[in-house]
């Protein structure tokens, strides 16, 4: 069978089915175990929940599937990118991190790593190539970068960084395995947050790690069972319930922003759009190689803060929130966290409301907040 995305969402919905047993539910059972009935020699069998738990692997099994890499499951996104940092990193590396990423990564840098003698160096995602990688242990690469939505070339940053001699992390959690794959770019390790669009309802917090190095696998692993990093089943359940629509819900988001941001651009209230696939985005060239869609986030600014948050508040079909990638829509003004944006910077979360009845809802807020 040939390997493509959509061949992969295809077989994604049948995993289960090569192991069921007559009479055994289609759907996956919830397990919640923390020990499990062991006499005798324990080899090759669930030995404790800390190490073994039946939902979380089922949820791991569609996540390897979908990344096409033995995947790691984690409570959360940041989860992730810790037992990336915790498991392979010691005193005296030397690390390099997005200036206009995700802001936890650099804080969680920043206040525990540094005590350990791991240092840090920013580096902007446009422009992070220049200078090159040596000295670098481990290079954390995050494209689009959220929530600027600059963009880096991940197979060239991989190139320079194993020339030097260091790993590459990929944060792909904006694209998801639908919209990019780091992996097969080159990147050493992919880390993402299943909390936004592959759960994509709001309601839980996941993460995983996915690498094709077995030695990088193992000692991620051993972190997570001996930091007791691990996710619930219940959340794996559900995290496994959203995988199975990822494919559905992430096309519509894509497609719909697509038509909005360039709709968005036009509109006389709009000051500026950002979005990669607008060929005015100064990595469009890029975007276009290296992204398989391109993406739900849409950066879009306002002339003021007060006209950004009558925009928002005005539109019944956009919910006020941080996070995104979820089935509603959402959008809030970054400068209330502090990013270094204009003040009527929004970041929208396109969802996956039909795209006609969105975008008039969103002109409709636009037109009344630009009186
Ligand atoms: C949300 C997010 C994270 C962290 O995920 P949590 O599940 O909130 O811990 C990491 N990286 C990026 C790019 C994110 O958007």
């Amino acid at each position: 069978m040939t390997d493509t995305p959509t061949s992969r969402a295809a077989s994604l919905q049948h995993l289960r089915r090569q192991k069921l047993m007559k009479g055994e539910p289609v759907a996956l059972p919830l397990t919640l175990a923390s020990t499990y009935h062991l006499p005798g020699d324990p080899k090759d069998f669930n030995q404790y929940g800390r190490f073994d738990n039946a939902t979380w692997e089922a949820a791991e099994e569609m996540l390897s599937h979908l990344e096409g890499a033995p995947c790691l499951a984690f409570p959360s996104g940041m989860a992730a990118i810790s037992a990336v940092f915790f498991g392979l990193l010691k005193s005296g590396d030397r690390i390099l991190l997005p200036s206009d990423g995700y802001y936890t990564t650099r804080v969680l840098s920043e206040r525990f790593l540094s005590r350990f003698g791991v240092s840090f160096d920013l580096g902007p995602t446009a422009s992070f190539l220049d200078g090159g990688f040596d000295g670098y242990r481990l290079v954390f690469v995050e494209t689009p970068a959220n929530p600027g939505l600059e963009l880096c070339d991940i197979a060239a940053v991989a190139r320079a960084a194993h020339a030097a001699g260091a790993l590459v992390v990929a944060d792909n959690t904006t694209m998801t395995p639908f919209g990019q794959r780091p992996l097969d770019l080159g990147a050493d390790i992919l880390v993402a947050a299943d909390t936004k669009a592959p759960n994509g309802h709001s309601d839980t917090l996941f993460g995983h790690v996915a690498t094709r190095d077995t030695e990088i696998f193992e000692s991620v692993r051993r972190w997570r069972e001996l930091s007791g990093s691990i996710p619930g089943p219940f959340e794996a359940w559900l995290l496994h319930r959203g995988l199975e629509t990822l494919e559905l819900r992430f096309d519509r988001m894509c497609s719909s922003a697509g038509v909005l941001a360039a709709r968005l651009k036009r509109h006389k209230a709009v000051e500026a759009v950002r979005y990669p696939g607008l060929p005015d985005h100064p990595s469009h060239n890029l975007a276009s190689t290296q992204m398989l869609r391109f993406g739900s986030l849409i950066g879009l600014t306002l002339k003021s803060a007060e006209t950004a948050e009558a925009f928002i508040d005005g539109c019944e079909l956009l919910q006020p929130a941080t996070s995104f990638g979820s089935v509603h829509s959402s959008a809030e003004r970054r400068a209330r966290w502090g990013d270094a944006v204009a003040p009527g910077f929004i970041r929208l979360s396109v969802g996956c409301e039909p795209t006609e009845d969105l975008w008039q809802a969103i002109d409709r807020s636009l037109s009344a907040t630009d009186r």
